[in-house]
């Protein structure tokens, strides 16, 4: 008999035991009772019953139950991804169970089988396959089948026959023949004995035995200038050991192109590759640019996927079957047997951080994990976050810049435009007219960026000046026209557009603002003459739909893209020579001391979108605000010096990187609870040395699905002593506020204030 400790998925902070007939090993997944309910965990500690610790610790063993089903003969995790999400509990203030929950792909959580599925194959039977049907009289060689009835069954066979010669494989997968084929023609074939269909599990033997490395040897890639083989190399000799290298280079600056070269080197070592990349950043184009490069099938892991999918790719990394996976954000817990090095593209970008649960990054956990594998790690981005930038300078970072745009673009310049006392129509000054005028009628196309979705922010009566707010929120309601509805862009909830006012009944209803749907409807107005494309996550629903826009706009079937947050992602569009971005000036005054910097890197992410050598693309920023130094050092200077000169003010004003936040947030819908809630936290951190706290004070969304928002934000200059202050005081907060049943959260180096 042994003791078990299992990482159960429930909001305590602790393992639980558990005893069972013979010894386990650690990272299986067991069903075990907890509270009555059947749930699945994970084995992190074994414990022989007799030995005297186990007594000594747990007493009787009696009172423990005993585990439920075994569901895995190997471990899910390895030893060393065990005590990394250890690491990450303790780091980010989480119960292990939970933590070790989002670690896993969703199929596992349930109580299934980690063994690979198999995967149904068809081939053409081996009579058939030895003749070389295509083009041959299909009545010879087969002669059971009536060519005049069955025109698409012959077309089915030549498929089978077509995929496995021209791929050379035993058979072709029965979801990809069903993309074209339905499946009772399929199983009619298979009756007829002209198919064959077979269970194989996943294509056995490594991805480097197919092709042998030799292949990737022989791969060149372009040849390289001075900035990236100086970046090459630099990170090519230290393969095989912990390095963090940042890549500092403007758009279009060839950092994938560095980052292929140096995956090849890796590649060569038959070691794996983990690229991370922004939720909308990856695309089809994306994985291609891989693929295509090293002729070798690419694991994809994004949130659209089903959990089949996903679970597909995990066993197919974790069988080393695959040398590439790239992946959003869940993707850094994709395991990886003969990992190499770790890549992280667009390094700033928001969505590497989770914002609710475990409320990790998956930047600082993949640098972890580098550290414990002994691997490089590769972080890229035209506009580093402070954080890093602060590490590359004070060289815990290797840095290397990449200030040439390499191929044929060049970098657009920005403009300030003033709009203020200017007559705006649909918000676009005429000087902005102007200069899109000029760009459209050189044959060229505009880029108007908006960041807001739908037809105006708000609904005004134009009688009593009530606003249409949300309910549970009390901010303002977004229309949105095409669907007259009402809709609140913070917690999704809408109504039918109103036609009178909610207050004193009067029909004058006025829209206020501008959002994409109604610049769109603008543009068409203005530009009767040029094609307008709006893309903002409501016209860009659906599967294929934005690859397939991108690729219109690149074929130049319209003139006008206009759009959000999405454009400012990785495409790049060559024959967009102006790029006009509006309404950011609210990020000019935010509570928020990270927002100056996040204007910055999106304008110029923005601006990076565009332009060519023959074609230099130029940037106007609509402004009220021209004269403020933040705009002037940014269209001046750059991102480069702006961000170094905003390091410069974070450390005058003692904030991070130069010291570590923390931030615990409370929602109630009594405001007071929520704030008794961190005025007891606040009290358990009095009288520390180096260690400060502000508030209670509002989230910067104070309200949101009718409960109050709260933060108490907690800094200290050390962040060893920040986690020693956590880790004191966590449980007592963690009891009471499970027992006031507050809602609450803990964000160790938070991101926000939302
Ligand atoms: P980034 O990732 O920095 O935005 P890319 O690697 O996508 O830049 O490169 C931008 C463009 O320049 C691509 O079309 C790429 O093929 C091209 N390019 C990159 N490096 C070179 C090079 N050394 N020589 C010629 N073209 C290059
Ligand atoms: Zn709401």
């Amino acid at each position: 008999m042994v003791i078990l400790a299992i990482a159960v998925p429930v909001p305590l902070r602790k393992t639980f035991y558990y005893t069972h007939t013979k010894p386990l090993a650690l990272g299986v997944r067991v069903e075990v009772v907890f509270a009555s309910r059947a749930l699945v965990g994970v084995v992190v500690d074994c414990m022989d019953l007799l030995a005297d610790i186990a007594l000594e610790q747990h007493g009787e063993p009696s009172k423990f139950k005993p585990i439920g089903t075994v569901l895995d003969d190997v471990p899910i995790f390895s030893q060393s991804w065990l005590s990394l999400l250890h690491w990450l509990a303790n780091y980010y203030q989480h119960p292990i169970g939970e933590v070790i929950q989002t670690a896993l792909p969703n199929a596992l959580r349930k109580a299934q089988s980690s063994q690979p599925i198999p995967i149904s194959t068809i081939a053409l039977v081996p009579s058939l396959a030895a003749l070389n049907i295509q083009g041959n009289d299909i009545t010879q060689t087969v002669p059971f089948i009536n060519l005049k009835r069955a025109q698409r069954q012959f077309a089915l066979a030549c498929y089978v026959a077509a995929k496995t010669q021209d791929e050379d494989v035993d058979g072709v997968a029965k979801d990809e023949i069903k993309q074209h084929f339905s499946t009772s023609l399929i199983n009619n074939l298979i009756r007829k004995e002209v198919l064959i269909e077979s269970h194989q599990y996943l294509r056995s033997g490594c991805w480097h035995d197919q092709k042998g490395v030799e292949h990737f040897a022989n791969i060149s890639g372009l040849p390289a200038n001075v900035e990236q083989s100086i970046a090459i190399t630099g990170i090519c000799a230290q393969l095989n050991q912990f390095g963090c290298f940042l890549i500092e280079g403007i758009t279009g600056s060839g950092k994938t192109e560095v980052y292929l070269q140096v995956i090849n080197k890796v590649l060569q070592q038959r070691q794996q590759v983990l690229i991370l990349v922004p939720e909308i950043g990856l695309t089809p184009q994306t994985v291609s640019r891989f693929e295509s490069r090293f002729g070798i099938q690419v694991g994809v892991l994004h949130s659209g996927l089903t959990d089949k999918e996903r679970l597909t790719v995990w066993h197919q990394a974790r069988l080393n079957h695959i040398g590439i996976v790239i992946g959003t954000r869940s993707a850094i817990f994709t395991p990886l047997p003969e990992l190499g090095m770790i890549i992280i593209d667009e390094e700033h970008d928001d969505s590497f951080k989770q914002q609710d649960g475990l409320r990790y990054h998956a930047r600082d956990l993949a640098i972890m994990l580098a550290q414990k594998q002994g691997i490089p790690i590769v972080l890229g981005t035209a506009t580093p976050v402070l954080e890093t930038l602060h590490r590359a300078m004070t060289g815990k970072f290797q840095h290397f810049k990449l200030e040439q745009r390499a191929g044929d673009a060049a970098v657009a310049p920005v403009h300030l435009i003033d709009i203020c006392q200017q007559p705006l129509q649909f918000g676009l000054a005429p000087a902005t007219l102007d200069v899109m005028q000029t760009h459209l009628s050189q044959g060229n196309q505009v880029l108007l960026f908006i960041n807001r979705r739908g037809y105006a922010p708000a609904v005004v009566c134009s009688s009593c000046g009530h606003v249409e707010d949300c309910v549970a929120c009390d901010k303002p309601m977004t229309y949105h026209k095409a669907q007259s509805r009402m809709v609140c862009h913070q917690c999704l909830a809408h109504v039918i557009a109103p036609h009178q006012c909610g207050a004193c009944g009067a029909t004058d209803l006025i829209t206020q603002g501008i959002g994409t749907e109604q610049l769109e409807q603008g543009l068409g107005e203005l530009f009767p003459q040029y094609s307008t494309i709006r893309i903002d996550s409501d016209s860009m629903r659906g599967k294929h739909t934005l690859s397939n826009t991108i690729e219109a706009i690149n074929q130049r079937q319209h003139q006008i893209l206009l759009g959000t947050q999405i454009l400012a992602k990785g495409h790049h569009f060559s024959h967009v020579t102006c790029v006009v971005i509006m309404d950011v000036d609210g990020a000019l005054f935010s509570a928020d001391f990270r927002a100056p910097e996040k204007l910055a890197q999106l304008i110029t992410q923005i601006s990076g979108r565009a332009g060519r050598a023959d074609k230099p693309g130029e940037t106007f920023l609509q402004t009220t605000q021209p004269g403020h130094p933040l705009l002037q050092d940014l269209v001046n200077n750059g991102y480069g010096h702006f961000a170094r000169f905003a390091l410069h003010e974070r450390e005058q004003a003692t904030l991070p990187p130069f010291t570590y936040q923390v931030v615990l947030r409370a929602e109630d819908e009594i405001p007071q609870r929520a704030i008794q809630l961190l005025e007891f936290a606040r009290h358990l951190l009095t009288n520390m040395k180096n260690i400060s706290t502000l508030g209670p004070m509002p989230c910067l969304i104070e309200k949101k699905q009718t409960r109050h928002r709260y933060m108490l934000i907690i800094q200290s200059p050390y962040r060893d002593l920040r986690q020693k202050v956590l880790d004191a005081i966590i449980d007592d907060y963690a009891h009471y506020a499970n027992k006031s049943r507050i809602r609450w959260s803990i964000d160790v180096d938070n991101i926000d204030f939302n």
